[in-house]
C-alpha cells in the first residue's frame, strides 16, 4: 500500500555523529557530548559524567523510568485528547525514531493543556510494571504553556499487525534520514488504546540531560503490534531503553 505514497527522505549529517569527529573541540556551540545505550562509557551508567548538563542523570531523585509497583488507586482526571490526522513526519535522530506533528493535538488533563510535540519509541519498554517490560513503548511528548511537559506512555505488545501504526512502520527511516510522507495521514487518536486508564507519577526525561519536572502518564492498557513491525524497529534499534530508576519512595498513583 505504500507503493503510491509520495515519500521525501533526507539524509542529515548526525549532530552527535559530528561531535564524534570533533571530540576535542570545545562545545561553545551548546552540542552535548554523545550518549548512547551500550555497555562502554557513553552508556546510561556513565551519563551523567559526559557532560555537566547531564548531572542530574545520576543525582536527580525522581528519574525516569521506574518500575510501576504499588500504584494507589486516586480519583485522577481523564485523559482528553483532541488528536487529528497529521502527515507522517519521521526523523532518526540516533537515539530513536521519533514523529514530529504540526501544532493543534491537544491533550487536556483536568485544568492543563498540553500540547502534543513528538512521539517516539524505545524497545523494549522504558516502564516496567510490577518487574515486567513490554516489547516496546511509544511517548507521546507534550508541553504545557507553562513550558511543563506531560508524557503518555503507551506500552506496545506483540500481536496481530497494527494497520494504525503502518505508516509509521512502513517507512521507519535509518540513522541519520528524515522521512516526510506528504499524502499519507497518521491517525494520531488510532494509535492510543481504547481503555485510557492510566498511571500517575512525577520523573523525568529518560535521556540526557534527563530534566525533572516530567508529569507521567502511563496508559495500562497496551497497544498491539505485529511481530515484524516490531522487527523492523528493532533492526535499525535493537535496545534503546534507559535501565530502571530508584523510585525513591515516589507516590504512583492509578485511575479508577
Ligand atoms: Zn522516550
Amino acid at each position: 500500500m505504500s507503493a503510491h505514497h509520495r515519500i521525501r527522505i533526507v539524509a542529515k549529517p548526525l549532530a552527535c555523529l559530528a561531535m564524534a569527529f570533533f571530540s576535542l573541540s570545545s562545545h561553545a556551540d551548546g552540542t552535548h557530548k554523545h550518549w548512547n545505550y551500550e555497555r562502554g562509557h557513553e552508556g546510561p551508567m556513565h551519563w551523567a559524567e559526559l557532560d555537566p548538563s547531564f548531572e542530574t542523570c545520576g543525582k536527580g531523585q525522581l528519574q525516569s523510568p521506574i518500575d510501576i509497583r504499588q500504584a494507589v488507586k486516586a480519583t485522577l482526571p481523564a485523559l482528553q485528547f483532541t488528536y487529528n490526522p497529521v502527515p507522517p513526519n519521521l526523523t532518526n535522530n540516533g537515539h530513536t525514531i521519533q514523529v514530529n506533528v504540526p501544532p493543534g493535538q491537544t491533550l487536556t488533563v483536568g485544568d492543563q493543556t498540553y500540547e502534543l510535540l513528538q512521539f517516539h519509541f524505545h524497545t523494549p519498554s522504558e516502564e516496567a510494571v510490577n518487574g515486567k517490560r513490554a516489547a516496546m513503548v511509544a511517548h507521546f511528548v507534550h508541553k504545557n504553556a507553562a513550558g511543563q511537559l506531560g508524557v503518555i506512555g503507551v506500552l506496545i505488545q506483540p500481536g496481530k499487525t497494527n494497520a494504525a501504526y503502518a505508516p509509521v512502520f512502513d517507512h521507519l527511516p535509518r540513522k541519520g534520514e528524515h522521512i516526510t510522507v506528504d499524502d499519507l495521514q497518521l491517525n494520531l487518536g488510532a494509535l492510543l488504546p481504547a481503555n485510557k486508564a492510566y498511571y500517575q507519577y512525577a520523573g523525568s526525561l529518560t535521556t540526557p540531560p534527563c530534566s525533572e519536572g516530567v508529569n507521567w502518564m502511563v496508559l495500562k492498557e497496551p497497544v498491539r503490534l505485529g511481530a515484524e513491525q516490531i522487527k523492523t524497529f528493532r533492526r535499525i534499534f535493537n535496545a534503546n531503553a534507559r535501565p530502571i530508576q530508584p523510585g525513591h519512595g515516589r507516590l504512583i498513583k492509578e485511575s479508577e
